[in-house]
């Protein structure tokens, strides 16, 4: 944190990871500007979106780096976890091989980035239910074991995105304020 009119200012880098498709651009850009794209490209050319809440009286900022579609060919670099203090992996509970996927994600993130204090793992598209290929249980079950939050989102029907974003925030802000 840093003085700027007697008040304190805090910024904060967080990381999308997570397979391809897994929905990890929409939940940032869902979080950001509150919109969805049914067809969205892979590659978005924007490498951060900043975004602000309060806490404490304080102003917290969140720069939210989401994967240029790099993920595809599992060449996100090491530039993209520098000096992240949060992350969020991400899995599709349509898609089971996304879910098989978390274990190598936590290990590049473990590789990576040693100042992470707060790592939610998020399983996106609720909404499809009715297709769900991985249950609460287990996704609770690899949470705890890992020592991660865990929450269910949906980027379509905003459930839970706010939620998610701003529980990793908190506990950043808690460590390390
Ligand atoms: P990324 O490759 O992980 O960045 O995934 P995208 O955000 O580009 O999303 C991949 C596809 O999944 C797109 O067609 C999105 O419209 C769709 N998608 C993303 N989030 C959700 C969600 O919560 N529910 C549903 N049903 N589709 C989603
Ligand atoms: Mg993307």
């Amino acid at each position: 944190s840093s003085d700027e009119e007697g008040g304190e200012e805090y910024l904060f880098k967080i990381v999308i990871i997570g397979d391809s498709a897994v929905g990890k651009s929409n939940l940032l850009s869902r979080y950001a500007r509150n919109e969805f794209n049914l067809h969205s490209k892979a590659t978005i050319g924007v490498e951060f979106q900043t975004q602000s809440m309060e806490i404490d009286g304080k102003e917290v900022k969140a720069q939210i780096w989401d994967t240029a579609g790099q993920e595809r060919f599992r060449a996100v670099t090491s530039a993209y976890y520098r000096g992240a203090v949060g992350a969020l992996i991400v899995y599709d509970i349509s898609r089971r091989t996304t879910f098989d996927s978390v274990g190598r994600w936590l290990d590049e993130l473990k590789t990576h980035s040693d100042t992470t204090v707060a790592w939610m793992l998020v399983g996106n598209k609720c909404d499809l239910e009715n297709i769900r290929d991985v249950s609460v249980e287990e996704a609770k079950c690899l949470a705890e074991a890992e020592g991660l939050f865990f929450m269910e989102t949906s980027a379509l029907d905003s459930t839970n995105v706010k939620k998610a974003f701003e529980i990793v925030i908190r506990e950043i802000y808690n460590n390390v304020s």
